[in-house]
């Protein structure tokens, strides 16, 4: 048997696409890519702000954007933000179907409903033939949070329940489960099946499993993603843990990542996810650092900073940058870089695929790099290079040599520590 590695076949779904001639289609299921998707955060009514976030989040890489419709005045907003923006707008519906509607006859390019709080038959009824006659799609989102004490809890519970009976949130899936049979049901009463389903929940686990039973169960594409999963930095892990488990076993169409933080990281952060799952092919810089360790030199953590902050704006082309703290592991961690610094005794030699190009004090690395990495991507753009390529092996410095960063200082313990970040 050939070995197929980690990663799942992608499960087989329907497809949807999202989007028009003028901001673009968005395909969601079957072979399209992963897309990401992010939410605005402020008021759709304050409507120069909220083209200006739309903008910066499509800017960004965002492919789908949703805005939360809670009042008329949020729908009306829409006939005068949609003309302005070049990426398909969702509009997101809780409670009052007639917003549903108004976003329609606005031009939005999605719906989203909860069956937690919209599911009055007659309403939904109304929606779907609203989508069908305009060809949009609607995504079916139940949410651990709103799921609790509905009308159908007892509908399936039995059979579930005892079916998820040793899971620890085995109830809580029964009924997510229940309420989408249920909704789905109307959907497919009226023939329409433009349909995007998720279940998200709090706990990773739990989303993980969900999405597991109800990838088996439907065929409709899914929308990934972790509610309530706290801010950038306390959230990331929690979600990422979650979407890229669901993600490398070959469940999932499109995510949405929700941070309480500027939601910029959602989509830096679904980028960057699919990008490492080999699901998206990189647009930018790709950075690889060494964690430093006793061996360090220079002040290393403030260097990859400033690298992150200053060169990887400046650059377009998926440039694959090294920033190693010393030759011990250096040159072998960085062999795959296009361009790459290690560091020695306050000084660092900065190498092009392979060719050494520079030994420059501490103080002029960055702007050295900098420009290195700008003539790399200009020969690149001249067809005069190629990413990913190696020139020649790297052949690091001899360890007491021109870098002064020697072995045998380290092991005589004349390396003096570099303080860095109060560490
Ligand atoms: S590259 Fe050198 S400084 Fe960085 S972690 Fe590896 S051994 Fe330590």
């Amino acid at each position: 048997m050939p070995y197929n590695g980690f990663m799942h076949p992608r499960r087989v779904t329907r497809k949807v696409v999202v989007g028009d001639d003028r901001v673009g289609r968005v395909a969601i299921g079957g072979d399209a890519p992963l897309s990401v998707q992010t939410m605005c955060a402020g008021y759709t009514h304050d409507i120069d702000a909220c083209v200006a976030e739309i903008n910066r989040y499509a800017k960004a890489g965002a492919d789908l954007v949703r805005l939360a419709v809670p009042e008329r005045k949020d729908t009306e907003a829409l006939h005068h933000i949609l003309p302005q923006v070049r990426v398909p707008i969702v509009a997101d519906v809780h409670f009052h179907y007639q917003r549903a509607l108004e976003a329609i006859e606005a031009g939005v390019h999605k719906i989203r409903l909860n069956p937690g709080n919209i599911s009055d038959r007659d309403q939904v009824n109304q929606v779907i033939d609203a989508c069908a006659e305009r060809k949009l799609p609607i995504r079916v989102g139940v949410n651990e949070g709103s799921i609790i004490e509905r009308k159908d809890k007892l509908k399936r519970m039995e059979e579930l329940g005892k079916y998820f009976a040793g899971h620890h949130s085995g109830h809580l899936i029964a009924l997510m489960i229940a309420k989408l049979e249920e909704y789905l049901e109307i959907f497919e009463a009226r023939n329409f099946h433009e349909v995007i389903i998720s279940a998200k929940g709090i706990d990773p686990t739990l989303v993980i499993d969900i999405y597991t039973e109800i990838s088996a169960r439907f065929d409709y594409p899914l929308h990934l993603g972790v509610t309530h999963a706290g801010t950038v930095d306390s959230g990331r892990i929690r979600s990422i843990s979650a979407l890229s488990t669901l993600v490398a076993n070959g469940i999932g169409d499109t995510l949405r990542i929700s941070y309480a933080s500027d939601h910029i990281h959602e989509v830096q952060d679904g980028i960057e996810m699919l990008c490492c799952l080999g699901k998206r092919v990189r647009k930018g810089v790709e950075l690889i650092a060494c964690p430093t360790c006793g061996r360090i030199q220079v002040d290393l953590f403030t260097l990859v900073k400033e690298v992150e902050k200053i060169l990887m704006p400046e650059l377009e082309l998926p440039i694959k940058v090294a920033v190693m703290g010393c030759i011990v592991n250096g040159p072998g961690e960085a062999e795959g870089a296009d361009v790459a610094v290690f560091a020695g005794d306050r000084r660092g030699i900065i190498y092009v695929q392979g060719q050494r190009v520079a030994n420059v004090p501490e103080a002029e690395i960055l702007p050295r790099l900098l420009a290195e990495c700008k003539e790399f991507e200009a020969r690149v753009r001249r067809g005069e290079a190629k990413l990913g390529e190696k020139v020649v092996a790297i052949v690091p410095p001899a360890p007491i040599g021109e870098l002064g960063s020697g072995e045998a200082r380290i092991m005589a313990g004349l390396v003096e520590k570099v303080t860095v970040g109060g560490r």
